[in-house]
C-alpha cells in the first residue's frame, strides 16, 4: 500500500479539489482485500463441496473467470494518476463484480436463501466510493441483477439444485414479490444511511483537507525516523522542492546543522507525547535559509506514531526585528556621538522607551527600564535635589509645559554635568500621553566654561601684574642708589675699629641692606624679564665660590651650617653671569630661611648627561604639595610680610629657561634629613 500525500494528488492545482485522499487510499487497499475475498469464497465453496454440498461445476468456472477478470480489472483501474478517471474505472470493476455475483448466485441457487446480503455489500462499497449518480446506477443494476437471479429460478428457466438441499423456489411468485421488494427496500435504506454517514465523513475530511491545503503555513508529517510522510501545498511552494524530492530528503539536509540539537530535542519531546513550539531555520531548495516558528504535535498515521509540524515562515518578522534593532543601534550611535540619551514616559511617569549609553549600561547590568518608575531610575544614590527637580519637571510636562533641569552626577571618572530637557508627548488628538526627557552630557562644556573663567582671571592678573611691574621697576630703580650708598658707608664704618655693640648694629644694617638689594634686583629682573641678556662661556666654579663666600657671613649670622662641595665646576658653561648669581643666591637664601637657626644648607655641583647641575639642599620642613604646585608663580609666597615678595623662584625659573635649562624641586627623604632639594640644570656645550 503506497502512501500518497494529499498534496501529490492535488499537485496539478486547486482545480482538482475533489475530495480524494481517503477514498484514493481505500481504492488502493480494496483491490488486495477483494482478491482475498474472492479466493476465500472459492475456497469456501470448494470446502462445502468436499463436505457434501452439491456444487454445479459451472460455479467453479464462474469463480475462476471472476478471479482472472478481477486481476485484469484492478490493474487497469489503478493505472491513471488522475483521480476522476481512476474513480470511473473503479466504478466499472464494481459493475463487473455485480454481474459475476449475479451469475454465481444463479449457479448456486442460493439467491432465495442468501438474499440480498452480498449485493448490499457491493452497494455499500459503491456508495462509499462513487459519486452519487454512479452509486444510484450501481444500485439500480444490483436490483436488476437480483430480480433476474430471483425471477429465473421462480419462472423455472434455470434449474440448479440447492447445494445444501433446500426446496426449489420454482413457481413461488409470492417469493419473487417479497424478495424483490425486500431487496429494493434494503438497498434504498442502506444506501440512504451510508450516504449520510459517508457525507458527514467527507465533509469532515473536506474541511480538514481544505484547511491543510489552503493553509499558508507549512503542514508536514514526519515518521518516527524523521522522514517526510506528508506535506501540504504550502510546503511544496515555500520550500521549492517537489513532493518526490522532499520525500527522499533526509531532514539533516532540510535543517541547518546549527539547529539540529534543538530539532532533535523537540522531536524527542513530541515522541514522548508533548506538543512543542520552536523557532528554527530550514534550508530552501535554492539554498536560502528561512526562519520558521513551528508547533509540533504527536499523531498516529496508519497505526504508527508520527509527528505533525505546523511551520510559519517568520523570516520577514525576523528581518523587521533586525532592521528595527539596527535602527535603534543607529540612533544609539547618534546619541552617543551627541553624548545624549532620551527616555519617553507615560502619564504615570513610567518609562516606555529609552535610548543612549546610559540606558545600555543599565540593560547590561540587568536593570529593566521599560515600565520602571522614571523617578526610581535615579536610584538611591541620586545627588540631593535631582530627584525632586525631575519630579517637578515631569509634573510640569504632563501639565503641558516644557522644562529643563541641570544636574550633576558622580561617576567613576569624576563628576559629570547633565542637562535634561523635558517636553510633553501628544497623540493625534493633541492629548498629552506622556513626555520625553532628552538629556545631554554637558561635562565638557562645564569644564570649558570653568577653564574660560580661570583664563579670564589669569589675564586680569597678568594685566594687574604688568602695571604693578612697571610701577615696581620705577621704584626699585630709585631705591638702588640709596641702597648702594648705605652699603658703601656701612662697609667703610665696619672697616674701622668699633665696639661690639656698634659692630653688631652695623652688621644688621648691612644684612638688611643686602636683603633689600636682592629684593630690588628680583623686582627689576621680573619687570625686565622679556629683555634678553647676553650669555658668555665661563667656568661656574669661581662664580659659585665667591657667591658662597659672600653668603657665608649671612648664614653664620642666621646660625645656619653651610657646606660647599663643587665638582666639575671648571667646565665652561654659557652663562649670563648676573642672572646665574641671582638664581643661586635665591636658592641659597630660600634654603637658609627654610633650614633656620641650627639647620644646614649644602651647595654642590656636578656635570651629568650633558648638563651642569647646581644642587641646593636644606634640612628644613620641605615643600608641602599645595606649595609645590604654585611656588614658581610670581608673587606666590608663604612667608610673612616683609620676609618675601614671592618673586625669587619665578624670576629664577625665567632666567634658567633663558639659558635653556630648568629648575626642579623635590623633598628629600626623611632618612636623608628631610628638607628640600633644588636642582638647577644648565646645558653643557655639545663638545663638552
Ligand atoms: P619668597 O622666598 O619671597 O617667598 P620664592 O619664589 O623664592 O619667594 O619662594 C616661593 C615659596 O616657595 C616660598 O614662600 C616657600 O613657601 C617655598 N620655598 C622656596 N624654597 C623653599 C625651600 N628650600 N624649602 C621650603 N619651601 C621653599
Amino acid at each position: 500500500m503506497s502512501q500518497r500525500p494529499a498534496s501529490s494528488v492535488r499537485a496539478s492545482g486547486p482545480a482538482a479539489s475533489t475530495l480524494a485522499p481517503a477514498i484514493s487510499n481505500w481504492i488502493d487497499s480494496s483491490a488486495a482485500r477483494h482478491y482475498v475475498t474472492l479466493i476465500a469464497s472459492t475456497a469456501f465453496i470448494g470446502l462445502a463441496h468436499v463436505l457434501g454440498a452439491r456444487i454445479d461445476w459451472r460455479v467453479y468456472a464462474v469463480m475462476g473467470s471472476w478471479v482472472v477478470a478481477n486481476a485484469l480489472m484492478t490493474r487497469w483501474a489503478a493505472r491513471p494518476v488522475d483521480y476522476a478517471r481512476r474513480l470511473g474505472r473503479y466504478g466499472w470493476t464494481i459493475v463487473i463484480d455485480v454481474l459475476f455475483l449475479g451469475v454465481t448466485y444463479v449457479m448456486l441457487d442460493a439467491a432465495q436463501y442468501l438474499g440480498i446480503a452480498f449485493f448490499a455489500h457491493m452497494m455499500l462499497i459503491a456508495t462509499a466510493t462513487l459519486p452519487r449518480p454512479r452509486a444510484i446506477a450501481v444500485a439500480a443494476l444490483i436490483v436488476g441483477v437480483y430480480m433476474v437471479v430471483v425471477v429465473l429460478p421462480v419462472a423455472g428457466l434455470v434449474h440448479v439444485a440447492s447445494p445444501i438441499g433446500l426446496p426449489p423456489v420454482t413457481g413461488n411468485r409470492l417469493f419473487v414479490v417479497a424478495g424483490i421488494a425486500g431487496a429494493l427496500w434494503t438497498v434504498l435504506l442502506l444506501m440512504h444511511l451510508q450516504t449520510r454517514f459517508v457525507n458527514s465523513m467527507r465533509d469532515a475530511e473536506r474541511r480538514y483537507v481544505t484547511l491543510v491545503e489552503s493553509a499558508s503555513d507549512m503542514v508536514m508529517t514526519f515518521d518516527q525516523g524523521g522522514h517526510f510522510l506528508d506535506v501540504n501545498p504550502a510546503t511544496i511552494e515555500q520550500t521549492g522542492y517537489t513532493w518526490e524530492e522532499i520525500k527522499r530528503l533526509p531532514n539533516t539536509a532540510f535543517f541547518p546543522p546549527a539547529d539540529w540539537p534543538a530539532i532533535m530535542g523537540a522531536f524527542a519531546r513530541t515522541k514522548a507525547g508533548a506538543s512543542v513550539e520552536l523557532e528554527v531555520r530550514y534550508v530552501r531548495k535554492d539554498g536560502a535559509e528561512r526562519w520558521v516558528h513551528t508547533s509540533a504535535f504527536p499523531l498516529t498515521v496508519d497505526g504508527k506514531a508520527a509527528t505533525v509540524v505546523i511551520a510559519r515562515d517568520v523570516t520577514d518578522a525576523h528581518r523587521r526585528h533586525d532592521e528595527l534593532r539596527e535602527k535603534d543601534e543607529r540612533l544609539n550611535i547618534v546619541l552617543r556621538a551627541l553624548k545624549a540619551g532620551f527616555i519617553t514616559f507615560d502619564r504615570d511617569v513610567r518609562v516606555t522607551s529609552v535610548f543612549g549609553d546610559w540606558a545600555r549600561a543599565q540593560e547590561t547590568k540587568g536593570v529593566r527600564l521599560i515600565g520602571a518608575d522614571l523617578h526610581a531610575l535615579f536610584g538611591g544614590d541620586a545627588p540631593g535635589g535631582v530627584l525632586e527637580r525631575h519630579a517637578d519637571a515631569c509634573r510640569r510636562v504632563l501639565a503641558g509645559e516644557e522644562a529643563s533641569v541641570s544636574w550633576a552626577y558622580p561617576t567613576d571618572e569624576g563628576e559629570r554635568s547633565f542637562r535634561s530637557h523635558l517636553v510633553p508627548l501628544r497623540d493625534a488628538e493633541d492629548v498629552i500621553v506622556g513626555g520625553v526627557a532628552l538629556w545631554v552630557d554637558e561635562t565638557a562644556l562645564a569644564v570649558a566654561e570653568r577653564e574660560r573663567r580661570q583664563l579670564q582671571q589669569r589675564v586680569a592678573d597678568a594685566e594687574r601684574i604688568e602695571s604693578l611691574g612697571k610701577l615696581v621697576s620705577g621704584v626699585a630703580h630709585e631705591l638702588n642708589n640709596p641702597l648702594a650708598a648705605i652699603l658703601n658707608f656701612t662697609e667703610d664704618l665696619l672697616a674701622d675699629t668699633r665696639t661690639p655693640e656698634e659692630r653688631l648694629a652695623l652688621e644688621v644694617i648691612q644684612a638688611q641692606a643686602l636683603r633689600s638689594r636682592t629684593i630690588v634686583r628680583d623686582l627689576l629682573t621680573y619687570a625686565r624679564r622679556d629683555v634678553a641678556r647676553p650669555q658668555t662661556p665661563a667656568a661656574p666654579g669661581p662664580i659659585l665660590h665667591s657667591l658662597a663666600r659672600a653668603m657665608q657671613r649671612g648664614f653664620a649670622t642666621q646660625g645656619v651650617n653651610f657646606t660647599v662641595e663643587l665638582r666639575d665646576a671648571d667646565t665652561a658653561v654659557p652663562l649670563d653671569r648676573t642672572g646665574f648669581e641671582q638664581v643661586v643666591t635665591n636658592l641659597l637664601t630660600n634654603a637658609g630661611q627654610a633650614a633656620g637657626t641650627g639647620g644646614s644648607v649644602r651647595l654642590s655641583s656636578r656635570a651629568r648627561d650633558g648638563w651642569f647641575e647646581v644642587i641646593v639642599e636644606d634640612n628644613g620642613a620641605g615643600i608641602p604639595p599645595d606649595v609645590a604646585a604654585r611656588m614658581f608663580e610670581p608673587f606666590f609666597t608663604t612667608k610673612p610680610t616683609g620676609h618675601g615678595v614671592g618673586l625669587g623662584l619665578s624670576v629664577s625659573a625665567g632666567i634658567v629657561q633663558a639659558h635653556g635649562g630648568s629648575i626642579t624641586a623635590q623633598n628629600r627623604p626623611a632618612e636623608a634629613g628631610g628638607g628640600a632639594r633644588f636642582v638647577l640644570r644648565l646645558p653643557l656645550p655639545a663638545e663638552a
